[in-house]
């Protein structure tokens, strides 16, 4: 999981998509197995694959594990080259930054990564922003839906610019409520993203862009901030790498606080200020300069794609995708230096491995073709999907729909399960269905919050139209307390999320997973079975690029 949106989620589906009944399918999905999905995941996040990082050696061996078990199970090769693998260029930069932070004439100390992250994307060894002024631009966000504009005609351009993360928390005027018309209330719009704040960044001519990080808003504590900023950062290679902001970087909390404190400004007074639709940018009494060293290779990576061919439909397809990708390994650090990635996503993968072998089981093949595609980059910024979906090896318009893993329930059954932007598509409804044959319920993103929508591989399906299942553990465990769910998932969150110690623990229970990886397996067989193809519903923001695709 990098690190995702909920389109207005509706727990109430106005079902258009038929359920076929599934007979073949029940007993196929028998293949998919509590054992088989641990033996996966002990496999994929041993510490022999080294944390799976992209262009490692632990890339060769996680590439040639998916692509044998895939050939194992005698599915044919993916890419209409014959083979599993698809080429996926990437650049990787390697930062070493210096930054030096003055406020109120005093020097702000900053330790790497400790304290702060600078990186650049500009295609050279050192990039410098030298004793630039910092200003304070509240959320960063430019909104004209909102009529939202947190820079008021300021300019910034050669600036440093402090934002804070996720996007305005606008309250109803003279009250404490949340206005939920505004930035879809509790939920992260794409404008809370690091990736928009840097975009903005970029449009605006600013220097450098710095985030002030916070756990709860940002949906993340530091450690993961530091975790997958201080090694080797990838991209997709682009010639528009050179117009970005040359410094995209983090601050701690405590260090932002700092810093505003020395400029003689107040933290949550800032705070408060920037939720107001009549914030303006603060100048600070602040100065930073950077100067950050790049190491710059080229390096190919893989996808690898399996393909399960449909009958008189096969032409067109249902994609199943989890990364294999973790954070590899860090050998600066004390003690464990292998980000084993066991949920993330070696658990994902299995599941992919599971329900490719429930496929494998079937009778007859469902009427459209079926890949499995094993994607790279996720942890780099969901590159992998990112090059498949803009690098398409079958045309966008025959892909019926993504179904995509990151992550499985290790905790037990559940009577619910999640779907992150529940109500985007029909795909919600097939899934509601299947559920309520085995006495389950859908449940909407609990954490809209934490913008989960835009933070795994399906968003780069959805961003090109293809419609795009997102799912997540449920959180109602039978037999256990309330609570217990959204506790479990806290832990993860903030013991093992993106750090070395996501291993298998010896306290898994993957019943739940099973029927979990069941369902999504009888999923995608009525949607490869039913005539009709799914869509997006009126109103959400990829219905209009599909729809002109289909128009094609
Ligand atoms: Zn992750």
């Amino acid at each position: 999981m990098l690190g995702t949106l909920s389109l207005g989620a509706c727990t109430k589906s106005t079902s258009t998509a038929a359920t076929t009944s599934t007979p073949g399918a029940d007993s196929a999905a028998q293949a998919i197995t509590a054992n088989g999905l641990l033996q996966h995941i002990k496999d994929l996040s041993s510490d022999s694959m080294e944390g799976r990082g992209p262009g490692t050696p632990g890339e060769q061996k996680a590439v040639a594990y998916m692509q044998s078990q895939f050939k194992a199970l005698g599915l044919a090769p993916g890419n209409p080259d014959g083979t599993y693998l698809q080429n996926v260029d990437l650049i990787g930069y390697w930062s070493h930054p210096k930054a030096t932070i003055t406020a109120g004439g005093k020097n702000v100390a900053l330790t790497y990564p400790h304290d702060y992250i600078a990186n650049s994307r500009h295609n050279r060894p050192e990039t410098k922003v030298d004793n630039s002024d910092i200003v304070f631009v509240g959320y960063g966000v430019v909104a004209p839906e909102y009529h939202w504009d947190d820079y008021k005609g300021v300019d910034v351009k050669g600036k440093t610019i402090l934002m804070l993360v996720n996007d305005p928390p606008v309250r109803v005027a003279n009250d404490t409520a949340l206005d939920t018309t505004m930035f879809k209330g509790r939920a992260m719009t794409y404008y809370g993203r690091w990736t928009y704040k840097y975009e903005i960044a970029t449009a605006k001519g600013a220097a450098a862009a710095i985030i002030i990080h916070e756990t709860g808003p940002a949906g993340y504590p530091w450690a993961v901030v530091e975790g997958s900023n201080s090694n080797e950062q990838f991209d997709v290679i682009s010639p528009d790498a050179e117009k970005r902001v040359p410094v995209e970087g983090w601050i701690a909390l405590d260090k932002a606080k700092e810093l505003l404190a020395d400029a003689g400004q107040n933290f949550d007074s800032l705070k408060a200020a920037a939720a107001r639709p009549d914030f303006k940018p603060v100048a600070l009494n602040a100065k930073a300069s950077f100067d950050v060293k790049i190491d710059v290779r080229k390096i190919q990576s893989h996808n690898v794609v399996a393909k399960l061919a449909g009958s008189d439909k096969k032409d067109e397809y249902v994609i199943y995708t989890a990364h294999w990708d973790h954070l590899g390994k860090d050998t600066t650090l004390n003690g464990d230096q292998i980000y084993n990635g066991a949920i993330d996503n070696a658990s994902g993968s299995s599941a992919l491995l599971e329900i490719a072998k429930a496929y494998t089981k079937l009778s007859a093949p469902p009427r459209r073709s079926i890949l499995f595609l094993s994607v790279t980059a996720e942890e780099k910024g969901l590159l992998g999907a990112k090059y498949y979906a803009t690098h398409p090896l079958y045309p966008l318009k025959q892909t019926a729909a993504n179904i995509n893993m990151d992550g499985i329930n290790q905790w037990g059954r559940t009577s619910d399960y999640t779907v992150i932007g529940l109500g985007n598509s029909t795909l919600d409804d097939v899934l509601t269905n299947v559920l309520a044959t085995e006495h389950r319920t859908v449940r909407p993103d609990p954490e809209p919050e934490k913008g989960f929508y835009y933070r795994s591989d399906h968003f780069e399906f959805a961003k090109q139209g293809v419609p795009a299942l997102d799912i997540d553990a449920g959180i109602d465990f039978i037999g256990k307390p309330n609570g217990y769910g959204m506790q479990k998932r806290n832990e993860y969150t903030d013991n093992d999320y993106h750090k070395p110690s996501d291993e298998v623990k010896p306290d898994w229970d993957l019943s739940g997973a099973v029927e979990d990886a069941q369902t999504l397996f009888k999923v995608g067989y009525i949607v490869a079975s039913t005539p009709a193809l799914p869509e997006w519903k009126a109103g959400t923001e990829f219905k209009a690029k599909r729809d002109s695709m289909m128009t094609k």
